[in-house]
């Protein structure tokens, strides 16, 4: 079976960034993504606060920053991590699907040391016709689904940074964009809420509740609720895009058999120190998966940062 020094779960900032600095430190570096390399960067279509990048596209990011891990010296495969289990000789054994690594033996590889950088998915705002017609009008992306609503009848749920940000990228396809949040004010930050607010494509319509979407085959209408009124409504609608939170994936961490297991906070992000160590020894975290006050590309780089130096220092300190 493979050994290598440090293996990381997950390809988004935080992933990509430790690559790069744990491969600089001289350590044999495997960094395995189950979906796309960039993560949720990818969705970002002008990424305007990550120091001395204003307006790349989170992609062109992406792009680099495997490039010039890849240089240092780490490699990328194609797999989902599915278990984490101590493996008697002070390492770790995890195993995969959808392996395609030539080297590997029986979907396993063994590591000195993990950095689960696996981030987050999107919450669901749990109200009927929304799993129903999930891909049928409704969706969690932007960027993947807004060219097919061209000209159409948008709605977007959320008040958050993805919410704004994506109304913004949804009035570029449509002048029709409805932006539903339950409160009176955003919880975006002031500079991303004021490209909405000042946005003629985008309608604000705050305390409001999107409480139903109705359809036959496709998003059809949404019901809504005017929450200082109580009063409910139909409107015809075509899209909904839903941006109302995110969920860790930190199922890895919860389900590892290592003692101890790393702790969740109550929301189920994975508690760190400040070195990025969990309560699993050689076990670290990074980016959105990991329990922190902010989640953005700049922080989950400076994670993934932390988290390998702190892996090399483990490392060194047992004699690799
Ligand atoms: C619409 C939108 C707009 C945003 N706009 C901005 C912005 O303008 N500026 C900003 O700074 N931030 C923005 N963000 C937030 C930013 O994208 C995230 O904070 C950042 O991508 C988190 O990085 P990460 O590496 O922790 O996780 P992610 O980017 O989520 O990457 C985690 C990766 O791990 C992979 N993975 C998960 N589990 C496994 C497994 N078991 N095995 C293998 N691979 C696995 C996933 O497929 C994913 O690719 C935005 C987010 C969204 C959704």
């Amino acid at each position: 079976m493979r050994t290598v020094d440090l293996l990381i779960v997950g390809a988004g900032p935080a992933g990509l960034s430790a690559a790069q600095y744990a491969a600089r430190s001289a350590l044999s570096v495997l960094v395995v993504e189950m979906a796309s390399v960039g993560g949720e960067m990818l969705n970002i279509d002008r990424l305007e606060n990550y120091p001395g990048r204003g307006g790349d596209s989170g992609e062109t990011l992406a792009g680099a920053m495997r490039a010039q891990a890849e240089e240092a010296g780490a490699e990328f495969v194609a797999g989902r991590v599915q278990s984490l289990a101590e493996n008697g000789a002070g390492g770790f054994t995890l195993g995969f699907d959808d392996y395609r690594e030539t080297a590997a033996s029986a979907g396993q590889i063994q590591a000195g040391a993990v950095i689960i950088a696996a981030g987050a998915g999107r919450k669901r705002l749990g109200v009927p016709g929304e799993a129903e017609l999930f891909g049928c009008g409704v969706s969690y992306c932007a960027t993947c689904d807004g060219p097919f609503f061209k000209n159409k009848k948008i709605f977007v749920v959320g008040g958050g940074d993805a919410a704004c940000d994506e109304a913004r990228l949804l009035s570029r396809i449509s002048p029709n964009v409805h932006l539903v949040h339950r409160r009176g004010v955003f919880r975006a930050q002031k500079a991303v809420a004021a490209r909405v607010l000042d946005n003629p494509a985008v309608r604000v319509r705050f305390d409001t509740a999107l409480t139903g979407i109705k359809g036959d085959q496709k998003v059809e209408a949404v019901l809504l609720e005017d929450l200082k009124s109580g009063k409910a409504s139909e409107e015809r609608a075509d899209a909904v895009f839903i941006f109302v939170g995110i969920v860790p994936r930190s199922e890895l961490a919860a389900s590892a058999a290592l003692k101890p297991c790393p702790v969740l906070d109550a929301a189920g992000f994975i508690v760190t120190d400040q070195c990025m160590a969990t309560a699993a020894t050689g076990i670290f975290a990074a980016g959105d998966v990991r329990s922190s006050p902010f989640r953005q590309v700049v922080t989950a780089a400076g994670d993934g940062a932390i988290a390998a130096h702190s892996a090399a220092k483990y490392l060194e300190d047992r004699g690799r």
